[in-house]
């Protein structure tokens, strides 16, 4: 049996015998980690448990509409709650569960579920699987092996969180294997056309205008390679937008010719800035994330950083270019 075969029957197990469970995805979640936490939720509710669904930010309204169940996820940290159970859904490190890394440390057992790279195990089982192009593809397998047959609410929130962190099945993780699990997902009968509008054809007007504001920021290097953006909270709060509707803009400058590496730097309520990394043909992003405290995949990542915007650009555009240099100049990767 594999490791990661392994692995899954071990949380199978676990999962099986526990009475109360606590799911928690990252902060500033997103549809693979919400899709996932509310596949295995419904899936172990249906098997009697008692579960708990954490967030560690609001559900975005895109998917708090969207996604069945998502109502039922919690911002704040019950007081006198330790779960029997804890599990992690997409999370690498332990500080992207933010608040509910207390409650984790709480659990008598924690199971890692994620598919990020250069994940630490943090957990008594740890399936972290780089290959998966979502956490989502792991859930489907670990529901799989639980005595409960998936039905459409799950397999909509599969198809959700597999469809979302693949870029719509078209980045470099999608496999045969995603193909694979997705078909079955369909086979449920889910609406899968109405998924799609939903989340690629159908946003609130002031995403738009936040995409506007942002890309008058844009700037490429001089060598053409690497293009980058930014959005401060000013630019945010006088458009009355949320930070959830600047989710997506991070692709757009990668798209233009020439350019391997697009970053955007966004600056959080607590003044610091996230920056995120996107690489087309074959910049590994989460080794360059990592040398500011941050990580991810091998083409799209991200980390955190204190300090003025420009000297911040400066340090992750000078480091951006040695990396490049680094890696080489041929963009005909395939
Ligand atoms: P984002 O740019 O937020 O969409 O993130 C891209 C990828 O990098 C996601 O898979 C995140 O989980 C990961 N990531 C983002 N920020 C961080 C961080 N501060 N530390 C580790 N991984 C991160
Ligand atoms: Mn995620
Ligand atoms: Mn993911």
């Amino acid at each position: 049996m594999s490791n990661r075969q392994e692995l899954l029957s071990a949380a199978a197990h676990t999962l099986s015998r526990a009475g109360d469970i606590a799911l928690c995805g990252h902060v500033m979640p997103d549809g693979d980690c919400l899709g996932s936490m509310l596949a295995l939720g419904l899936a172990l509710r249906r098997m009697g448990k008692n579960v708990y669904l954490f967030s560690p930010d609001p559900v975005p309204n895109q998917y708090a509409t969207l996604l069945p169940g998502a109502a039922g996820v919690a911002v704040e940290v019950p007081g006198e709650y330790a779960p029997e159970v804890f599990v992690s859904v997409d999370c690498s490190v332990p500080a992207r569960l933010g608040r509910f890394k207390a409650l984790m440390d709480s659990s008598k057992k924690i199971i890692i579920v994620d598919h990020h790279a250069g994940g630490f195990n943090f957990g008594h089982i740890y399936l972290n699987e780089p290959s998966a192009a979502a956490a989502g593809e792991l859930v489907y397998e670990l529901i799989d092996l639980l005595p409960v047959e998936m039905d459409a609410d799950m397999a909509f929130c599969l198809y959700v969180a597999i469809n979302t962190d693949t870029g719509s099945f078209r980045y470099d993780g999608v496999g045969s294997h995603t193909h694979r699990i997705t078909a079955r997902l369909l086979e449920k009968g889910i609406p899968a056309g109405y998924a799609n509008k939903k989340i690629y054809e159908e946003k609130p007007r002031v995403c738009l205008q936040v995409l506007g504001e942002v890309l008058k920021t844009l700037d490429l290097s001089r060598c053409g390679r690497i293009a980058w953006m930014h959005l401060d909270r000013k630019t945010l709060h006088g458009l009355n937008a949320r930070d959830e509707h600047a989710d997506g803009v991070t692709n757009y400058p990668r798209m233009i010719e020439g350019v391997e590496l697009a970053l955007f730097f966004r600056q959080l309520e607590d003044g610091s800035y996230k920056v995120s990394f996107r690489s087309k043909y074959f910049l590994d992003v989460n080794k360059l994330a990592s040398r500011f405290k941050g990580g991810g995949h091998l083409r799209a990542a991200g980390c955190v950083m204190n300090g003025e915007l420009a000297e911040i650009k400066r340090q992750v555009v000078d480091a951006a270019l040695i990396a490049l240099e680094e890696e080489g100049t041929d963009e005909r990767h395939y």
